[in-house]
């Protein structure tokens, strides 16, 4: 077990280096400023330490437009098993005051019925009317403190009711919350997967035409080690607004990876797929890109697709493997481009690896 006056010397050490760093940063002492650098000093989330050192010694500052979203990209997601935590010690309170009333209750119902049987055998013995009154005066008692009981019970069951789809509301939320991506608001991996089983069921079911693009963004690495990893996360957040603009309806965007991202087009067929593609495409590469903390132009960024669609026999891992190897097909044709199977550049880059 941590001993408590350790865990306290632990502890006051974190909130002391996080004070002392927006001291000598000279930003506000907010909370959420205050809990970067206390995690940063946990050292628990190396993601954050990683981009916090790499964008210090870039700079030599941080301002408080990268604070703030460092704080959404890295933080906000431990929010979720927070909650998580707390609808859990919810649920269990809730439960055990239910299953406390619910014992308390039958208690009361056993009671009673004892004393329905001792005035049944009562009544087979009584001779004089004082007698049967005295076995009315009480069962009519008994019977007064069963419909309190009842009334009680009702009541409790009422405000469990409303608790409990509170509850599920906030579940609800969870769910959804676990299920996006926090930095771009897309769907993520998870939620991917979930999804093109789903639509690929359906398309083969309907036998339906079914289109799936895969993005990459072109030499990303190098664009993260000239302008740093938080103007990266900007331009991912781009390409995420590009997707979202793009599509309608039953579509799904999702990032797929870390610099990759995918859309599933059900009920639509190869050109439509290539239409989309094309327009997303060139919606990434029309916006000029500026750093934020400076204004600084930092020029345009491009993203290859590659486009694959839903064959007769297919499966899932068949569908992304094609969508795959077009993506690497635009790649070795030049970037900036769409390529789908039908396209000779996917032929020449898969020649002797497909059968
Ligand atoms: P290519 O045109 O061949 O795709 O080149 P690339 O540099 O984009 O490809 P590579 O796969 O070598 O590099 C992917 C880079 O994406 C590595 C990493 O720096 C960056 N990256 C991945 N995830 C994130 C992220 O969440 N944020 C930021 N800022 N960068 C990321
Ligand atoms: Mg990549
Ligand atoms: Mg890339």
């Amino acid at each position: 077990m941590v001993n408590a006056l350790d865990e306290h010397e632990r502890t006051i050490g974190f909130g002391e280096f996080a004070l002392g760093q927006i001291r000598a940063l000279r930003h506000s002492a907010n909370p959420r400023n205050y809990e970067i650098w206390y995690v940063y000093a946990t050292g628990y989330n190396t993601q954050l330490n990683e981009i916090l050192n790499e964008t210090i010694a870039r700079n030599g500052e941080l301002s408080q437009a990268e604070l703030d979203q460092l704080y959404e990209s890295y933080l906000t997601h431990l929010k979720t098993s927070d909650r998580i935590d707390k609808v859990g010690a919810r649920v269990v309170g809730e439960i055990d005051d239910l299953v406390g009333t619910i014992s308390d209750a039958l208690g009361r119902t056993a009671s009673y019925d004892a004393s329905l049987a001792g005035a049944d055998q009562k009544l087979a013995s009584a001779t004089s009317r004082e007698q049967l009154v005295d076995i009315i005066e009480a069962l009519a008692h008994s019977t007064k403190q069963m419909r309190e009981t009842n009334r009680m019970l009702e009541q409790r069951l009422t405000l469990s009711k409303d608790e409990i789809s509170g509850l599920q509301q906030s579940l609800e939320a969870i769910r959804a919350e676990s299920l996006t991506d926090p930095l771009t608001g897309l769907g993520n991996r998870k939620y991917f997967d979930r999804m093109i089983e789903m639509a690929v069921e359906g398309g083969l079911t309907s036998n339906q035409p079914l289109s799936l693009l895969m993005f990459d963004i072109d030499h990303f690495k190098s664009f993260n080690d000239s302008f740093g990893h938080l103007t990266g996360d900007q331009v991912l957040r781009l390409v995420g607004m590009s997707l979202k603009n793009a599509i309608k309806g039953q579509d799904i965007a999702a990032r797929y990876g870390g610099e990759e991202f995918a859309v599933v087009l059900p009920n639509t067929p190869l050109r439509q797929a290539l239409t989309v593609a094309d327009q997303i495409r060139r919606a990434v590469t029309a916006r000029e890109l500026k750093k934020k903390s400076t204004g600084e132009i930092l020029g345009r960024v491009t993203i290859s697709v590659g486009v694959s669609m839903l064959r007769p026999g297919d499966d899932t891992d068949a569908l992304i493997e094609r969508a795959d190897a077009c993506l690497y097909a635009a790649k070795r044709s030049g970037r900036n481009r769409v390529i789908c199977e039908s396209d000779p550049e996917f032929a020449a880059a898969t020649r002797g690896q497909v059968a």
